[in-house]
């Protein structure tokens, strides 16, 4: 989760699945004519002439913040008023830091969770810190802690990671979680947000699993390997490609399903890709762009005009995966809230 708030969230102009007006949008995201007409393009050789419909994680990240919102409703209703929390924890004055924190607040905000928010100084000793992530742990009124990184050079990370309660653990880094995920007949307490975000799109885009190949590009512990583990926990047959993987052009192309996450800006190609295969971006990498006021653009690690020309679906970068994450974040705190309220 932590990598993912800077993500930003408009699409490229092409063939998108759910359209304006967004209420139209929102129902097709979650509702029938999405899956259907999405299960209809299949994730099959038989793909329709034309680009790959595009996978709308803004429009689908929406829609589930509303079924969020209810749900949060809901709760507070049967719970005299009281709603999930969400602690968050920032060390420091990075911008881009900073940036990501505004956004998970205000996506609190929106669908009613609680968000508590501790600030320190970038001098702040490590004993400092894990005392706040102390306190968030005893704290009833909160059910999840993220602590946003990089933390300052002087602290060590693992351990003030270490220290958020398991049950707290919303972003579903911590080993216990990890080996859950891992190990049949376990279910970890929460899954890690941005592999989580981009399964719930390829559930909600229509995309039957059970069987598949997938190939996932990337073993990171936030997101490549939990990627591959839920993908196998729902019954594809997965491979994983990394950086010493030898021609991972021919390992792709046997892939009904590719998720790419190895931060390295356009390297899948289009001759990687079967026809009609299904693509998960997440990839966001800046680069050079002197037309745009910024100085550089976001793209993935998909070559996206290229492959779109062959895949039946893919993400866009942004809009895809990026807007998932935070939803996810939200997603697991409501959990975490009723299991809470239910205890
Ligand atoms: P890491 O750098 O931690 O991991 C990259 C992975 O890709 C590693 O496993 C690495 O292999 C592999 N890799 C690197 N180069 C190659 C290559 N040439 N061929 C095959 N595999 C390669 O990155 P993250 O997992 O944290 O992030 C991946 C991407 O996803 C980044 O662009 C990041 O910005 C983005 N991201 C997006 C999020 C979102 O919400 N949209 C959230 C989090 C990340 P090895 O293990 O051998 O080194």
């Amino acid at each position: 989760m932590n990598g993912a708030g800077r993500r930003a969230s408009s699409g490229p102009s092409i063939q998108k699945v759910p359209t304006k007006p967004r209420a139209a949008a929102f129902r097709r995201a979650s509702g029938a004519v999405f899956v259907a007409r999405a299960r209809a393009m299949g994730i099959n050789n038989s793909r329709p002439r034309g680009d790959a419909a595009l996978i709308d994680g803004k429009a689908i990240a929406a829609a589930i913040r509303e079924e969020i919102k209810a749900e949060v409703d809901a709760l507070k209703k049967a719970h005299d008023g009281r709603a999930p929390g969400l602690a968050v924890v920032i060390v420091g004055a990075r911008k881009d830091s900073q940036t990501y924190v505004r956004m998970k607040r205000k996506a609190c905000e929106e669908v009613g969770i609680v968000s508590f928010h501790k600030e320190l100084p970038e001098t702040a000793t490590e004993e400092e810190v894990l005392d706040v992530v102390r306190g968030f742990n005893a704290d009833d009124a909160c059910h999840g802690i993220l602590v946003q990184l990089p933390l300052p050079k002087h602290m060590n990370e693992e351990r003030v990671l270490a220290e958020i309660s398991l049950e707290k653990d919303v972003d579903g880094f911590h080993p216990e979680n990890i080996g859950k995920l891992a190990m049949k007949g376990h279910e970890p307490l929460f899954v890690p947000c941005t592999p989580k975000g981009c399964i719930e799109l390829l559930k909600r885009s229509g995309v039957e699993l059970a069987g598949k190949n997938a190939v996932v590009v990337g073993r990171s512990n936030i997101v490549g390997m939990p990627a591959a583990l839920l993908l196998m926990k729902a019954d594809c047959t997965v491979t994983v490609v990394h950086s010493k993987t030898k021609d991972p052009r021919r390992i792709c192309r046997e892939a009904d399903v590719v998720v790419a996450a190895c931060g390295s800006a356009e390297m899948v190609k289009r001759d990687w890709i079967k026809p009609g295969a299904v693509i998960i971006d997440v990839g966001t990498n800046g680069v050079d762009d002197p037309t745009k006021k910024a100085g550089y653009r976001l793209v993935g690690d998909v070559d996206f005009e290229n492959v779109k020309k062959v895949a039946s679906q893919i993400t866009p970068v942004p809009g895809g995966v990026g807007p998932m994450t935070i939803c996810m974040l939200l997603s697991n705190t409501l959990e975490s809230g009723k299991r809470a309220f239910a205890a």
